[in-house]
C-alpha cells in the first residue's frame, strides 16, 4: 500500500530523470511545491538505484530530521535506526547499516570539524535551502570546495520554489529540476480591519470556521511555545463550555515538544482535528488531511538587530513567500481556504522573502566552526550572501577574549576544544574552566539542565505555585545554581516520579537532562582527564560571568528595569526565574526573549559588571 502511495507522488515521474541527473553532475538543484516527494523519496530512489552508496540529508529542525527517518522506515519496513536512521544534538538513531542519514545541518557542520572531507557520504542533500539558516548556508559554501577537491562527491540541494537561480549561480549548476505537482485553489480571506490580540483572534478563527464549515482538518500557523499553549487552552475551554456536539481535536507541533507528542499531531482523528504548529509546518513537514490553514502573520526569529549587540527571539511579519507557503498548506488535497488574521494591506506591505539568517544573527558559533573546519580567512570566505564584514570582525575578537583564537586569529587549542563541544561558544568556555576550577559537577549540571526546555509542568491556573518551588531549590541568587541544583536533587532521590509529582517537575525532561549530561562528559573525557571537585558557589559566578561576557545588565531604579550592558536597552526578568521578585543591582543571563515584554531568561546575580 506504501508502495503505491509512493507511486502516486508527483516526484515519482521524475524519477529516472533525476536519478541520470546525479550520474551526469556533481551539483542538482531540485525543487518543488512541499509534499511533493522530495525529502523522502529523493534518498530512496538513490538507494534503490545503487544500494551501496552512503547519503546524508539535512534538515534546519531536529523534529524533521526524526519524523522524515521514521516516516522513510516505515515506507522501506526497516527498523528505525537501521537502513534508515537520523542523528541530532544529544540523539544519534543511526548504526554501522545506517545508509540514509536525517541530520540537521547543524550536526553535519560538526562532521565536517571531525573530517573535512566528509568521507562518510556519497550524496549530500541540503534539504530545505530555501529557510537559508545560517548553517545550510554555510554548508553550502563548505560543499561547494569540497566538490572541487572529491570529484565522485555528489551535492543535491532541494527546496521549495523560491531564488532557486540565486542557488543556480552560486554552485554553478544547470542542472535543475523543478517538480510540478498538482495542487488546488486556495481560496485566500484577509481579516478587513487590524486585530489587536492574534491569540483571541486565532481561537475565534478556529472556532467559527470549526462550528460552520464542512470537514477537513484546520492547521494554525502561531509563533512558539507560547501562544500555542495559550491558544489550545482558550480552544479547549470554550469548547467545554459551548456545549457543542461537534468535537474538535487539538494538536501541537513545535520543536521543543517532545518527539511522541508531536508524533500526535500526524495522526488521523476521529473527529475534526486543529494543528496548532510553528512554521516548522510552513515547508518541512507534511501533515495529510489539512483543507483550512488560519496564518497569524508572525514567525519567531533570532535576530541580531535590537542595537546591534545581542541575539534576541523576537516577533517578526512573515514574508510574502512564507505567507504563500503556508496557504498553500491548504490546497494538497482538494480546493481548501486560508484565513490569513492580517488585512490585505498588511499583506502588500511584507518583504518577499525573509533576510537570510546570516545577515541578521550572530555569527560567533560559526566564526569559531568555520576556523575549526580550518577556514583561515573567515571574512572572505565564499558564501552565498556575506555578513557584515564589522559584525565578523567583532566575532573575532570576542573569540580572542575567550582565548579560542590567539591575537592573529589562529585558533588554539582551547578553542579546538570548545569547538568539539556540541554548546554554544560561551557555555563550552564556562564548562571547559569550570573543569580547570575544579567546579566540574556543578557546570555540567547547570548546563545540562539548561539545554532542554519545559522543565516545570504546570496545571492551568496552578503557575502561581512556580516562585514557591524554586525557593525550595533556590541557591544564591542564581537560576543557574537553582537548576543545577534541581538536577542534582532529581539524580540523588529514589523515587524520580513523586520528586516530580511533587515540584511540578517534567520527568522526562528531566531524563533527558540527565542523557545530555552524560554525553557531554563523553565530550569532556576526549579533551581532559583530571578531576576534583569543591562546591564553589562563588567561583561558579565569577566562571559563568566571565563567560558570558557580552550578557551583563544591571537594575536602573528611574527605569524600574534592567538595562544590558552593551546597549543600555531596557529588560525585566522572566517570571521563571527565580530572581523574579527581587532587584539585584548587577546580572548575567543566557538569554534575552521578546515576547510581550524583553525579557532576561535564566539570570544570575553577580557583585560587580
Ligand atoms: P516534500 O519534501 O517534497 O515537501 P515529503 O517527501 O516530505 O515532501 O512528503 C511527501 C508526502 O509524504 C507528503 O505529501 C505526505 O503525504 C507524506 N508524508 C510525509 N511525511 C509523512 C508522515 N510523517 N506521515 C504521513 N505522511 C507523510
Ligand atoms: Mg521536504
Amino acid at each position: 500500500m506504501l508502495n503505491e502511495f509512493r507511486m502516486q507522488l508527483p516526484i515519482f515521474q521524475f524519477r529516472d530523470k533525476i536519478i541520470k541527473s546525479i550520474r551526469e553532475n556533481q551539483v542538482i538543484i531540485i525543487a518543488g511545491e512541499t509534499g511533493c516527494g522530495k525529502t523522502t523519496q529523493i534518498p530512496q530512489y538513490i538507494y534503490e538505484n545503487d544500494s551501496n552508496l552512503r547519503i546524508a540529508v539535512t534538515q534546519p529542525r531536529r523534529v524533521a530530521a526524526m519524523t522524515l527517518a521514521e516516516r522513510c522506515s516505515l515506507e522501506k519496513q526497516t527498523k528505525l535506526g537501521q537502513l534508515i536512521g537520523y542523528n541530532v544534538r544529544f540523539d544519534d538513531c543511526t548504526s554501522k547499516d545506517t545508509q540514509i542519514t536525517f541530520l540537521t545541518d547543524g550536526m553535519l557542520i560538526r562532521e565536517f570539524i571531525v573530517d573535512q572531507q566528509l568521507k562518510r557520504y556519497d550524496i549530500i542533500i541540503i534539504d530545505e535551502a530555501h529557510e537559508r539558516t545560517v548553517q545550510s548556508d554555510l554548508l553550502l559554501g563548505l560543499l561547494k570546495n569540497l566538490c572541487r577537491k572529491r570529484k565522485q562527491l555528489k551535492v543535491i540541494l532541494m527546496s521549495a520554489t523560491m531564488q532557486i537561480e540565486k542557488f543556480a549561480n552560486y554552485l554553478e549548476t544547470e542542472a535543475i529540476h523543478i517538480i510540478e505537482a498538482r495542487t488546488h485553489t486556495v481560496d485566500v480571506y484577509n481579516v478587513p480591519i487590524r486585530q489587536q490580540d492574534y491569540v483571541e483572534s486565532m481561537v475565534n478563527t478556529i472556532l467559527q470556521l470549526h462550528f460552520t464549515q464542512p470537514e477537513g482538518d484546520i492547521l494554525a500557523f502561531l509563533t512558539g511555545q507560547e501562544d500555542i499553549e495559550d491558544v489550545r487552552e482558550i480552544l479547549l475551554e470554550r469548547m467545554k463550555i459551548s456545549n457543542q456536539e461537534k468535537q474538535l481535536e487539538v494538536k501541537m507541533l513545535y520543536s521543543a515538544l517532545p518527539p511522541e507528542v508531536q508524533m500526535e499531531a500526524f495522526q488521523k482523528c476521529v473527529h475534526r482535528k486543529v494543528v496548532l504548529a510553528t512554521n516548522i509546518a510552513e515547508t518541512s513537514i507534511t501533515i495529510d488531511g489539512i483543507v483550512y490553514v488560519v496564518d497569524c502573520g508572525y514567525v519567531k526569529i533570532r535576530s541580531f538587530q535590537i542595537g546591534k549587540a545581542i541575539d534576541t527571539l523576537l516577533l517578526a511579519p512573515v514574508s510574502k513567500a512564507q505567507a504563500e507557503q503556508r496557504a498553500g498548506r491548504a490546497g494538497r488535497q482538494r480546493q481548501g481556504q486560508c484565513y490569513r488574521l492580517y488585512t490585505q494591506q498588511t499583506y502588500e506591505r511584507l518583504a518577499k522573502y525573509m533576510l537570510p539568517e546570516i545577515l541578521r544573527v550572530n555569527l560567533l558559533s560559526v566564526i569559531l566552526q568555520m576556523k575549526a573546519i580550518g577556514i583561515q580567512n573567515v571574512l572572505t570566505f565564499d558564501l552565498i550572501d556575506r555578513p557584515d564584514m564589522e559584525l565578523m570582525l567583532a566575532n573575532l575578537n570576542q573569540l580572542v577574549k575567550m582565548k579560542a583564537l590567539d591575537s592573529e586569529f589562529n585558533l588554539t587549542q582551547h578553542g579546538k576544544n570548545m569547538s568539539s563541544l556540541p554548546l554554544e561558544p560561551q557555555f563550552s568556555h564556562f564548562l571547559i574552566k569550570a573543569y580547570e576550577c575544579g567546579i566540574y559537577d556543578l557546570a555540567l549540571n547547570s548546563i545540562s539542565i539548561l539545554q532542554v526546555e519545559n522543565l516545570f509542568y504546570f496545571q492551568r491556573g496552578s503557575k502561581e505555585n512556580l516562585q514557591k518551588i524554586l525557593s525550595k531549590f533556590k541557591i544564591s541568587n542564581s537560576d543557574h545554581l537553582t537548576k543545577a541544583n534541581i538536577l542534582r536533587k532529581y539524580e540523588e532521590t529514589q523515587n524520580k516520579k513523586s520528586f516530580c509529582k511533587e515540584n511540578s517537575l517534567n520527568h522526562k525532561t528531566l531524563q533527558k537532562a540527565i542523557s545530555v549530561k552524560q554525553q557531554l562528559k563523553d565530550y569532556m573525557k576526549r579533551i581532559t582527564q583530571k578531576e576534583f571537585e569543591k562546591e564553589d558557589y562563588d567561583k561558579f559566578k565569577q566562571v559563568l560571568s566571565e563567560s558570558l561576557m557580552f550578557k551583563h545588565a544591571f537594575y536602573s531604579p528611574q527605569d524600574q528595569a534592567y538595562k544590558l550592558k552593551q546597549t543600555n536597552q531596557l529588560a525585566y526578568i522572566h517570571p521563571e526565574s527565580v530572581l523574579f521578585n527581587q532587584k539585584p543591582k548587577y546580572v548575567i543571563y543566557n538569554e534575552v526573549i521578546l515576547t510581550k515584554k524583553v525579557y532576561l531568561r535564566d539570570v544570575t546575580e553577580i557583585d560587580e559588571l
